[in-house]
């Protein structure tokens, strides 16, 4: 039996990924979509099998809670729509799976999760790294301390940004510049791989003056995270440079990391270590699973089993924490600390 879904929004990452990996899925079929072009809805409904009366427009949201196939909605609209639709949609009886970043703030953040909870729907941020098996092993070789302690690690997730028209520089769209969209697989991979939260952040940030794009988001940020352990994290992003993905965990006897980390696929794991004098490089391949058909299988397990998903909502209100708090570093020019923050087992 497989959860049918509604998908709002039909831009690059649902037409490109998600409808594509919905026919890798095992249980979980699409079921409605939900789009501002009826033309572009009509040909995507067609090439998939979805019926005419399942296609709304944006005004026509609310009635997906008249359509018993749909039992969840993947929200894949720009950040700053997420927390309206979820909270629309949790109210039309329906569970949420919504793409990160989770929200523009973490006060939007906090009012998801408890629409979610006041209609006990389901909740789970897009996190697609953690269900991927790559970043998984490099996980379990930190956590089980294969190399030893892990002191130090660094993270880096920068690409070119070309349009600046794009909802990606408006703020009231996206929340914020190189950060919440591609800095925070560095600051979300880096908690997972660690399984700590950080107790301090470090931030700088920058844009180039005059450029078009960073009228109103920034272009860059590079941060650091202090965890409770000792480990150090030096993370960074930026919209103006050729593409690099990649982090590195550092540990007493050895490192290991993934470059590329962040892609889609052709994540290549690597890793160093010595045994008495002999250096060992090794480049270990496992294989690869379509990255957002695992994501959204497990959000389909956690309806149908009734279990809390893996990255639930508090995930993404853990990260909007953070990176406010990277960002009031940056304009106050001083560390700052982190209080109260919750483990993650507090929510697993
Ligand atoms: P996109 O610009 O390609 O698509 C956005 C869609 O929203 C378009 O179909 C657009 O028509 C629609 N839309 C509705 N109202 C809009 C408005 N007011 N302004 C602009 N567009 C509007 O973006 P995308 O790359 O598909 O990103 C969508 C979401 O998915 C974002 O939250 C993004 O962060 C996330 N994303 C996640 C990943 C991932 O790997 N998990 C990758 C890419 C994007």
């Amino acid at each position: 039996q497989r959860v049918g879904y509604a998908i709002v929004g039909l831009g690059h990452l649902t037409l490109d990924e998600l409808l594509p990996a919905f026919g890798e899925c095992k249980k979980s079929k699409i079921v409605a979509l939900v789009s501002g072009s009826r033309e572009k809805m009509q040909k995507v409904a067609k090439q998939y099998g979805i019926k005419e009366q399942s296609c709304y427009t944006y005004d026509q949201y609310d009635r997906l809670k008249d359509n018993p196939e749909v039992q969840a909605i993947y929200i894949v609209l720009p950040n700053g729509m997420h927390a309206e639709y979820t909270i629309r949609g949790a109210q039309a009886g329906k569970h949420i799976l919504c793409e990160k970043p989770m929200a523009n703030t973490s006060a939007e953040c906090q009012a998801m999760i408890d629409a979610c909870r006041k209609a006990d729907r389901k909740l789970m941020v897009a996190y697609r790294i953690q269900y991927e098996p790559n970043n998984r092993m490099i996980r379990d070789m930190i956590q089980s301390k294969r190399f030893g302690a892990t002191k130090f690690i660094e993270a880096f997730n920068v690409q070119n940004s070309a349009n600046p028209q794009h909802w990606r520089h408006i703020k009231a769209l996206a929340g914020g510049g190189a950060l919440p969209d591609i800095g925070l697989y560095c600051l979300n991979t880096v908690r997972y791989l660690l399984g700590e939260e950080p107790n301090e952040v470090f931030g700088y940030q920058y844009s180039t003056p005059g450029d078009p794009r960073f009228k109103e988001v920034e272009e860059m940020v590079s941060w650091q995270m202090r965890f409770p352990s000792g480990v150090i994290a030096n993370c960074g992003t930026n919209y103006g440079v050729h593409e690099t993905r990649r982090y590195r965990a550092m540990a007493e006897r050895g490192w290991m990391g993934l470059d590329p980390a962040f892609a889609y696929s052709g994540l290549q794991p690597q890793v160093s270590y010595a045994e008495g004098k002999v250096e060992h490089k090794e480049q270990p391949k496992i294989s690869e699973k379509n990255q957002f058909a695992s994501e959204i299988d497990h959000f389909s397990e956690c309806v149908t089993q009734n279990k809390t998903p893996f990255t639930p909502g508090e995930e993404g209100l853990q990260d909007h924490k953070i990176m406010e708090a990277i960002y009031q570093s940056a304009r106050e020019g001083r560390p700052v600390k982190l209080t109260a923050v919750n483990k993650k087992d507090a929510f697993r």
